[in-house]
C-alpha cells in the first residue's frame, strides 16, 4: 500500500495525535487479526485497508495475525485463502505472520499468574449455569459457588484441566472481576474452556483453549501493537481488554473501535456465507456472486477499486449501510481507465449484407481505449455475414427505438452504415433467424460523405471470425436490500435471488480475444466489463460479467420494454 496520505478519519487523527505526543515512542504498529473460520469478505477489506494503510502512511508496521483460538471451526484452507486475499489487497506484513496459537504457552502462564494473584478461579458450573448466573442488562449476576476456592485448589484444578482429566464443558477458568458490573463482559468472564479437539496448528497438545477476550489483548501486547483497531461490537469488551493487560502488568496497546461495513443486497458474515456454500446455494467461496474477496476477484474486481471504495466510505463511530452501487461506481471508474474495449455479441442475431462482396474481408481499425491513446488500436475483421445483438433489432420498432429495424439505417461501430431490407423467420416458430441488410461502401469508418446522420451505433462481430464463448451474467445474490430482513418463519436464504446467475452459451467474440487468459479484463462495448473465468478451457472461453455499464441509454430501453428481458 502507498505511503501517501490516507483519507482523514478519527482513527487516523488518534494516530497523528499519538505521534505528536510520543505516546508509543513514535511507533505505529497495527495488525489485521482474522479468525480462520471462513473466507474474507468485502467488510474485511475495509479493516485491511485501514490497518495496513495507516502503517504504510506513517512508516509503521502491520502484522497479519490469525486469531485461532477455536479449533472446532478453524481450518488450514481458510488460513491459506486469507493469506492470498490480504496479499492481493496489497497488505504487506513482511515477516510478521503470527498465530494466536503460537502464544498458547504464554497465555497459560499468564492464566496461572492471575490465579496466583487471586484474580482467576476454576468454576464447576456448566455452560448453561454460567449463563444463568450472569444476570441480565437490568439485573446483576450471582456469584459462582466456586468463586472463593483457595489459590492452591485453583492451581491444582487448572493444571488438571490442562492434563485432560475432565470432560468438555465440565469446568472453566474464570476471571474474578465483578458479578454486579453494568458491563456483562466484566461479570467473571470465562478465560479458558475444556475442549478435547484437534487444533489446526497445535494438534492435540491442548485440551483447554483460551477465549477470544483472554487472547486478543495479550496477543496485541506480545506483538507490541500500538493501535488495536477493531469493529464497534468490541467496544463493550474494551474494559476487559484493558483489565487483563493491567492485571498482568504487561505492555498496553490501545483498542479503538470503528464501524462495520454493511452493503445493500449483500451479506457480510462468514457464518452466513458458510451456509450458502455448505447448502449449495453458490458454487463455492469463490463463486463470483459471493461478496468474498476470492469471489469478487474471480468476478473481475481490482484491488485498486476496492481500496478506492474503502477510502471513500471512510471510517466512523456509527454503523450504517452503504449502497452496493457505490462500490460498483469505484469498480467502473477503475476499469474504465485500464481495460481494453472489444466487441462481443451475447445473444447473436445473424445479419447478411447482401451487397457486400462474397469472400471479402476488411480489417477495420478499432480504438482500444478512448480514455487512453497509449493503449493503441487493433484490427477487427469485417465480412458479409455478421452477428449483432438480438435486442438491437426490432421488426416493429417501439417509439423511441432508434436501432435497427426494417428500412432503418444504423452505424456499425468502426464499420459501415447498414440498412435493413428484410427478415427471415423460422416457418414453424415465427422466430427471426436472420436479417438482411445493405451497406453503403462510402460510409467506411462510420461517416457518410453526404452528411446524413443515423441515430444509433451498434456493435457486431464477423460470423466467420467469431470466437464462441460462454458468458455468465450476474445479478444481486439477494432480492432484498437487507438480506437479513425476512418474513416470519423464514431465514435469510428465502431472500436469495433465483435469477442471480444467467448463463449464455452462444456468445460470439471478436477474434482478438483468442489469446485472452484467465483473469484478463475487457470492456465489451455497450455491455459492461467482463473477465475470463477460471472455468475456461483451451478453445472454450468462459467470461464473467464483472459489472454492467452504467448506461442511461440502457435504462431508458429497459423502461420502454416494461423491464422485460428482450428475447
Ligand atoms: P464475520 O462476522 O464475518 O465472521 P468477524 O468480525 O467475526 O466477521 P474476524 O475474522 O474476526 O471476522 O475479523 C477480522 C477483522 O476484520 C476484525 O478486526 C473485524 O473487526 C474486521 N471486520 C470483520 N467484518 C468487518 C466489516 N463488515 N467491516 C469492517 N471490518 C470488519
Ligand atoms: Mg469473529
Amino acid at each position: 500500500m502507498n505511503p501517501t496520505p490516507g483519507p482523514s478519519n478519527f482513527v487516523r487523527d488518534i494516530v497523528i495525535e499519538d505521534l505528536k505526543t510520543g505516546k508509543y515512542g513514535g511507533r505505529v504498529h497495527t495488525r489485521f487479526p482474522p479468525e480462520p473460520n471462513g473466507y474474507l469478505h468485502i467488510g474485511h477489506a475495509k479493516s485491511i485497508n485501514l490497518n495496513f494503510g495507516l502503517a504504510a502512511e506513517f512508516g509503521g508496521k502491520c502484522n497479519l495475525r490469525f486469531d485461532d483460538t477455536n479449533p472446532s471451526k478453524e481450518e488450514t484452507e481458510y488460513v491459506d485463502s486469507i493469506v492470498k486475499d490480504v496479499r492481493w489487497l496489497g497488505g504487506d506484513w513482511e515477516d510478521r505472520l503470527f498465530y494466536a496459537s503460537d502464544y498458547f504457552d504464554q497465555l497459560y502462564d499468564w492464566a496461572v499468574q492471575l490465579i496466583k494473584s487471586g484474580n482467576a478461579y476454576v468454576c464447576d458450573l456448566t455452560g448453561d449455569q454460567v449463563r444463568e448466573y450472569r444476570g441480565t442488562l437490568t439485573e446483576p449476576g450471582k456469584e459462582s459457588p466456586w468463586r472463593n476456592r483457595s489459590i492452591d485448589d485453583n492451581l491444582d484444578l487448572f493444571e488438571r484441566m490442562r492434563a485432560g482429566e475432565f470432560p468438555d464443558g465440565t469446568r472453566t477458568l474464570r476471571a474474578k472481576i465483578d458479578m454486579a458490573s453494568k458491563n456483562l463482559n466484566m461479570r467473571d468472564p470465562v478465560m479458558y474452556r475444556i475442549l478435547h479437539a484437534e487444533h489446526h496448528r497445535t494438534g492435540d497438545k491442548w485440551c483447554i483453549y483460551p477465549m477470544y477476550d483472554f487472547t486478543h489483548g495479550q496477543s496485541d501486547s506480545i506483538e507490541r501493537i500500538t493501535h488495536s483497531i477493531c469493529t464497534l461490537e468490541f467496544e463493550d469488551h474494551r474494559p476487559l481488554y484493558d483489565w487483563y493487560v493491567e492485571q498482568l502488568g504487561i505492555y498496553h496497546p490501545q483498542q479503538i473501535e470503528f464501524d462495520r461495513l454493511n452493503l445493500t443486497y449483500t451479506l457480510l458474515s462468514k457464518r452466513k456465507l458458510l451456509t450458502l456454500v455448505q447448502d449449495g446455494h453458490v458454487s463455492g467461496w469463490d463463486d463470483p456472486r459471493m461478496p468474498t474477496i476470492s469471489g469478487i476477484r474471480r468476478r473481475g474486481y481490482t484491488p485498486e477499486a476496492l481500496r478506492n471504495f474503502c477510502n471513500a466510505i471512510g471510517v466512523s463511530k456509527t454503523n450504517g449501510t452503504i449502497e452496493l452501487g457505490l462500490l460498483e461506481h469505484f469498480l467502473r471508474e477503475d476499469l474504465n481507465k485500464r481495460v481494453p474495449r472489444v466487441m462481443a455479441v451475447l445473444r447473436p442475431l445473424r445479419v447478411v449484407i447482401d451487397n457486400y462482396p462474397e469472400g471479402l474481408v476488411e480489417e477495420m481499425e478499432a480504438v482500444n481505449n478512448p480514455e487512453d491513446a497509449a493503449m493503441g488500436t487493433r484490427k477487427v475483421p469485417f465480412s458479409r455475414v455478421l452477428y449483432i445483438e438480438q435486442d438491437d433489432f426490432k421488426e416493429v420498432p417501439p417509439k423511441q427505438f432508434y436501432r435497427l429495424s426494417p428500412g432503418r439505417e444504423v452505424r456499425l461501430r468502426y464499420g459501415y452504415f447498414i440498412a435493413c431490407t428484410g427478415v427471415v423467420k423460422d416457418e414453424k416458430t415465427g422466430e427471426i433467424v436472420e436479417i438482411h441488410c445493405t451497406y453503403d461502401p462510402a460510409t467506411r469508418g462510420g461517416n457518410a460523405p453526404d452528411g446524413r446522420k443515423v441515430k444509433s451505433t451498434i456493435h457486431w462481430v464477423s460470423a466467420a471470425h467469431a470466437i464462441d464463448a460462454q458468458v455468465r451474467l450476474y445479478d444481486n445474490l439477494f432480492t432484498r436490500e437487507d438480506p437479513n430482513q425476512t418474513d416470519e418463519g423464514e431465514n435469510f436464504t428465502a431472500n436469495l435471488n433465483p435469477r442471480s446467475l444467467e448463463v449464455l452459451t452462444g456468445a460470439k467474440l471478436e477474434p482478438s480475444l483468442r489469446d485472452a487468459v484467465e483473469g484478463g479484463r475487457y470492456q465489451f462495448e455497450r455491455l459492461g466489463y467482463f473477465c475470463v473465468d477460471l472455468d475456461s478451457a483451451p478453445g472454450k472461453p468462459v467470461f464473467n460479467r464483472t459489472v454492467a455499464l452504467r448506461d442511461a441509454y440502457a435504462r431508458i430501453e429497459k423502461a420502454q420494454q416494461g423491464g422485460q428481458k428482450p428475447k
